[in-house]
C-alpha cells in the first residue's frame, strides 16, 4: 500500500546519509530549512566502504572536531613502493588523520539532527517523480515523502544509473597483523596486478588497519587474498568489503532543475586516489547553502549555479590536472615506475615532503615526474600524447 505523507512534506529530501548527504542536511537545518534525509541501510555509517584517510584541514573546513571514538589514527609518513624500489615522504607541514567512518558518519548525522533534521534509516528511495512543483519520494514500503528540493547523494550508484561507466572495482579489508605500523600509510604501485591503481595499507592502529586494492578489471578479492599471503602470517581478516570507485572526476551540470547531486553522486572524488570525504562533503555543504539561500528568497530564485561555481572554483583546477596525472599514470609500466622512481633524488623528497598537500596533491606528483631522465621516458613511452598533457597541464 502507498501512503502519502502530505502533513510531512519537507523544503529538501536527501537521498543518502552519507558524508555528502548529512552535510547538505546539516547546511539547510542550519538555515531553518525542514528537511528529511533518507538512508537505505539500517544504520548510518555502516557499512563502512572508506579508508578514512582526511586531513586535519579539510576536517576544520567541514566543521567537524573528531571525537576520541572517530579519530583512529595520526599518520607520519608514506611510503610509496614500485616493483623494485620505494620513496618515503614524511608529512611535515600538515597532519594526516584517519577516521573511524561508521562513528564519523555518526557525529555528521549527529549535527544535522541538533539542527532540526530528520534521519530516517532502513529507508530505500525506489522512485521519485516531480510534478506540480513537488518532488514526492517513495521508500520501499509504499510511502511517498513530499519535498520542493530533491538532494541526490546516493553515492556512485547514481552515475552508474545515469549510464556513466567509468567505475573501478575495489576491495578493502580490515586486518589485524604484526607488520602493520602505527604511523606508516602503504601505497604500492604494480600495473600488473593494480592497473590504473594501487594497492594500500592504511594504519588505523599498531598492528591494525584497512589493507586494499583498486584497478581496472580486477578481481579485488583475489588480489586482497594474495597480497596478504605476500606479506605471510600472523594475520587475521575481520572484515571485507568490496565497493566500486570512480575515477573520471566531476560531472556536470551538478544539478537539474531543483535535483542536486552532491558528493560521489557527482564525481567529486579525486581522481587520482578516489578520495572523496572533503571534496565531496564540500559539495554538500555548497550545496545546502545554495539551496537554503534559494528557499529563502522564494520560490522563483535558484542559487544553484552559487553550489556549482564555488565547488569548481576550490577544485575544479586541481581535479583537472590530477585528471591529466591518471592518463600518464594509466600508461605506466612496472619497468617505467621503476625508473621513474629510482630517478627521484632526496632533494626532491625533501621538497615533496616540505610542500605535499594531502588535500591538493597535483603539485607533489608533478615533482615526481619533473627530472630530465623521466620527461624523456614518458616522451618516449606517449610520444605526442605526453607533449599535450604537458602543454595542457601548464596551461592550468
Ligand atoms: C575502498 C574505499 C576506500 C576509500 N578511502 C577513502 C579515504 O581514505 N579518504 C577519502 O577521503 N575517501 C575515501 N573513499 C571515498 C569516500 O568513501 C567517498 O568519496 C565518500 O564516502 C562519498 O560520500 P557520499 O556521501 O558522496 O557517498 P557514499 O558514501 O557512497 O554514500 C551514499 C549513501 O547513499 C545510500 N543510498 C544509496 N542508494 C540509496 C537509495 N536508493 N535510497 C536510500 N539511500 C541510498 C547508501 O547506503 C550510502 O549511505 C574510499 C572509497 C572506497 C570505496
Amino acid at each position: 500500500m502507498t501512503t502519502l505523507h502530505e502533513s510531512t512534506s519537507f523544503d529538501a529530501i536527501i537521498g543518502g546519509g552519507s558524508v555528502s548527504g548529512l552535510f547538505a542536511a546539516r547546511e539547510m537545518a542550519s538555515k531553518g530549512m525542514k528537511v528529511l534525509v533518507l538512508e537505505e541501510d539500517h544504520e548510518i555509517g555502516t557499512p563502512e566502504h572508506c579508508g578514512g584517510v582526511v586531513s586535519q584541514k579539510g576536517l576544520e573546513a567541514l566543521g567537524i572536531i573528531p571525537r576520541i571514538k572517530t579519530f583512529d589514527n595520526e599518520i607520519r609518513q608514506a611510503i610509496i613502493k614500485t616493483k623494485n624500489n620505494s620513496i618515503e615522504v614524511n608529512a611535515v607541514n600538515q597532519k594526516v588523520i584517519v577516521i573511524d567512518r561508521r562513528s564519523f558518519d555518526k557525529e555528521i548525522a549527529f549535527q544535522a539532527q541538533s539542527h532540526g533534521a530528520e534521519i530516517n534509516t532502513n529507508s530505500l528511495i525506489v522512485g521519485i517523480a516531480y510534478e506540480d512543483n513537488w518532488f514526492k519520494v517513495k521508500i520501499k514500503g509504499g510511502t511517498i515523502y513530499k519535498s520542493k528540493y530533491f538532494v541526490d547523494a546516493r553515492g556512485v550508484g547514481t552515475l552508474v544509473n545515469k549510464g556513466l561507466r567509468n567505475i573501478i572495482p575495489s576491495g578493502q579489508y580490515e586486518v589485524y597483523a604484526p607488520w602493520i605500523e602505527k604511523d606508516t600509510i602503504e601505497v604500492i604501485f604494480d600495473a600488473e596486478r593494480y592497473p590504473g591503481f594501487f594497492a594500500w595499507i592504511i594504519p588505523t592502529g599498531e598492528g591494525k588497519g584497512k589493507i586494499g586494492v583498486a584497478g581496472k578489471s580486477i578481481n579485488p578479492n583475489f588480489l586482497l587474498e594474495s597480497f596478504l599471503k605476500t606479506r605471510g602470517r600472523p594475520y587475521s581478516i575481520i572484515r571485507k568489503i568490496y565497493a566500486p570507485i570512480w575515477i573520471a572526476g566531476y560531472v556536470r551540470p551538478f544539478y537539474n532543475g531543483k535535483n542536486v547531486r552532491v558528493g560521489d553522486a557527482a564525481g567529486q572524488t579525486k581522481p587520482t586516489t578516489a578520495g572523496g570525504i572533503y571534496t565531496g562533503g564540500m559539495g554538500g555543504i555548497y550545496a545546502g547553502r545554495a539551496i537554503a539561500l534559494s528557499l529563502s528568497e522564494g520560490e522563483e530564485t535558484s542559487y544553484l549555479s552559487h553550489y556549482e561555481q564555488k565547488w569548481l572554483s576550490k577544485f575544479g583546477k586541481e581535479f583537472d590536472r590530477l585528471l591529466f596525472l591518471r592518463r600518464i599514470l594509466e600508461r605506466l609500466d612496472n619497468k617505467s615506475f621503476d625508473k621513474i622512481f629510482s630517478e627521484i633524488s632526496t632533494k626532491t623528497l625533501d621538497v615533496i615532503s616540505d610542500t605535499a598537500d594531502f588535500d591538493f596533491h597535483s603539485f607533489s606528483l608533478r615533482q615526481f615526474l619533473d627530472t630530465r631522465t623521466t620527461l624523456n621516458l614518458l616522451s618516449a613511452i606517449m610520444g605526442n600524447e605526453y607533449r599535450k598533457i604537458i602543454k595542457d597541464l601548464s596551461k592550468i
